[in-house]
């Protein structure tokens, strides 16, 4: 049987921009569904980052990815959106009648009146260090993100990275981890140079080991258990490093995915769309978030809930042209109750 839906905005990501869409259409008494690839809401603050505090949410001086994920999921829930989880849009076509078709990967098919694409960097995928036998310890010895530090306790933890997710994991999992030794193939890492510089003492202080100038080179173990990770200098000499643990933070690589192919006009892999209504080069399709590039646009969530509330208004105007929108705080209107 075909699982067939009509609604008035399909929303494509369920990140934390996504999630806000679902909150301003429904102030506009538009309902959603929402579609997202992975099995959970939340984008890369669940995905990515659950138990990181955010300090730049307005009104919130701290709150970890998966506490704001909550409370977004929370606001929406009096508009009674429609998650559609674990399915990729594949299909977005535009019919006569000026509606669109979407249909994902597990065959969910929604007809939609308008289109808020909050797709962040589209298919995630996490760039792998090319190593012989990675794949089979994928899931159980080899992990390409947190998702709870506690996972890693009283664990031999390698480290493999430059970047802001190998310094921000390396500080958080020295607490926890048996051991943790952070790889890189220069003495310098490029994140923030506070965290940079807090790593480095704990390195003095013999807490944690920085390996570097190496670069991954072999792993060792038996069927999924790691043992040791292969690590090799320029002069091309080896060290095992013990291990039961590797996490690599190569970065995410951007895939747009079937967003590509879409017929949208794209600068550098981001949708192009105008800065105040958020509207892409096709009427009726919008873009917020991640996925979106405007003159001087920064990737922070905060920028992204603005976006939302403009989106959602430009999406009004082409769903319900008719229909005269009148500016009005939330103070006055209220939510409805459940
Ligand atoms: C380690 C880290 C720390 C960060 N810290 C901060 C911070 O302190 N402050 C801040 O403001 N920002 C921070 N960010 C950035 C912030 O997380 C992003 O700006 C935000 O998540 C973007 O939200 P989004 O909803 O646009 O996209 P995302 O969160 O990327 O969500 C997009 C969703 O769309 C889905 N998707 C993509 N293509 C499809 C498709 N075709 N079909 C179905 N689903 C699809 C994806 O699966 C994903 O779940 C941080 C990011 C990282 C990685």
């Amino acid at each position: 049987m075909t699982d067939s839906h009509t609604t008035d905005v399909a929303i494509i990501g369920a990140g934390p921009t996504g999630l806000f869409a679902v909150f301003e259409c429904g102030m506009l008494k538009m309902n959603c569904h929402v579609i997202d690839a992975l099995d959970m809401i939340g984008g890369q603050c669940t995905a990515l980052y659950p138990e990181k505090p955010i300090y730049d949410i307005p009104a919130h001086p701290a709150i970890t990815g998966g506490d704001l994920i909550n409370k977004l999921e929370e606001q929406a829930a009096p508009f009674n959106p429609i998650y559609h989880l674990s399915q990729q849009v594949t299909k977005l076509e535009k019919q006569a009648d000026g509606t669109f078709d979407l249909e994902t990967s597990k065959g969910t098919k929604i007809n939609a009146k308008a289109v808020i694409i909050a797709a962040g960097v589209g298919a995630f995928g996490p760039n792998r260090p090319p190593l012989d036998g990675l794949l089979d310890y994928e899931g159980t010895s080899v992990f390409y993100m947190v998702r709870r530090r506690e996972d890693f306790r009283d664990k031999r933890v390698v480290i493999a990275g430059g970047g802001d997710s190998a310094v921000d994991w390396a500080l958080s999992l020295a607490d926890v981890a048996k051991s943790v030794q952070v790889v890189h193939r220069r003495p310098k890492f490029r994140a923030a140079p506070e965290s940079v510089s807090k790593m480095q003492q704990l390195d003095k202080d013999g807490t944690i080991e920085l390996v570097v100038p190496y670069q991954l080179e072999g792993l060792k173990g038996e069927g999924d258990q790691l043992s040791a990770v292969v690590v090799k200098d320029f002069d091309g000499n080896l060290r095992d490093l013990e291990a039961d643990v590797l996490l690599p933070f190569y970065g995410l690589s951007q895939n747009l995915g079937p967003i590509a192919e879409w017929g949208l006009e794209l600068e550098k892999k981001h949708l192009n769309v105008h800065p105040t209504t958020m509207a892409t080069s096709e009427a009726g399709i919008f873009g917020v978030g991640d996925i979106i590039t405007y003159d001087n646009k920064l990737k922070l969530i905060l920028c992204g809930f603005s976006e939302a509330a403009m989106a959602a208004r430009a999406a009004h105007g082409y769903a319900y042209p008719d229909e005269e929108l009148h500016f009005e705080y939330s103070t006055s209107m209220g939510v409805p109750s459940e």
